[in-house]
């Protein structure tokens, strides 16, 4: 399976499609624990990225991210902007030059997202942040590598992580972030962030389905 900037493109409009179908959900989320601002922020960034595209659409994979990541920092108020925008930038990083990519390009580029995160963000699993979503789901993808499941397969298993992951937020205390702010009170409810990585998982699964479609085909 090989990942073209055309998937790379199609999943970044898919993205910002499924951040504003949600747009109300994050940020009623976000009002439950935070300010009321997650969906809003991000709806604005991604749309906001949406516009960029057609200046990257002809350059490689490492552009078309490093692009991405830029445009979220500077147009996403909140803590969230600057987090995607790291992970973007920090992948972009691991695909720069590339026109295509493949799947053991494809897991060392999200490892280094989360790392990206983790180092902006300082936080770790377990704080009710994105990283509690995200990390789950790289873990799937790495204890695969090497073997002879069919990488859809395993990044279908990754996404369920990455779900079970971001419900498992509910449980946790907030020690990271705004949530942080109201210490018990931060119990109870799901982490906003943790959602929307959800949903970029989602859609980075369909670009997989795409490219695995365009595999078989060929
Ligand atoms: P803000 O909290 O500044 O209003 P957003 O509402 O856009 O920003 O984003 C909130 C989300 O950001 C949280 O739900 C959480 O998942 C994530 N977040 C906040 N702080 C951190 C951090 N230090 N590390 C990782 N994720 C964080
Ligand atoms: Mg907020």
């Amino acid at each position: 399976m090989l990942i073209t900037a055309g998937h790379v493109i199609r999943f970044l409009e898919r993205v910002a499609q499924i951040i504003h179908t949600h747009r109300d959900e994050l940020t009623l989320l976000d009002a439950n624990i935070g300010d009321a601002d997650h969906g809003t922020n991000l709806d604005r960034g991604f749309a906001a990225v949406v516009s960029k595209l057609p200046t990257v659409a002809d350059k490689d994979v490492g552009t078309i991210l490093k692009t991405t990541g830029m445009t979220l920092i500077s147009t996403v108020g909140g803590a969230s902007g600057p987090l995607y925008g790291t992970a973007f930038i920090r992948a972009a990083g691991v695909l720069a030059g590339l026109e295509t990519v493949n799947p053991e390009q494809l897991v060392a580029a999200l490892e280094a997202a989360l790392e990206g995160i983790q180092t902006r963000g300082k936080a770790q699993r377990g704080e009710k942040t994105m990283i509690d979503a995200i990390a789950p789901g790289i873990d799937v993808l790495q204890a695969a590598q090497g073997t002879d499941e069919p990488f859809l397969a395993v990044a279908e298993r990754a996404l369920a992580a990455v779900e079970a992951g971001m419900q498992a937020t509910i449980p946790m205390l907030a020690t990271k972030g705004r949530a942080s702010y109201l210490g018990e009170r931060s119990i109870g409810f799901q982490d906003p962030g943790a959602t929307s990585s959800f949903y970029i998982a989602q859609a980075l699964f369909t670009m997989l389905q795409e490219a695995a479609a365009q595999a078989d085909a060929s």
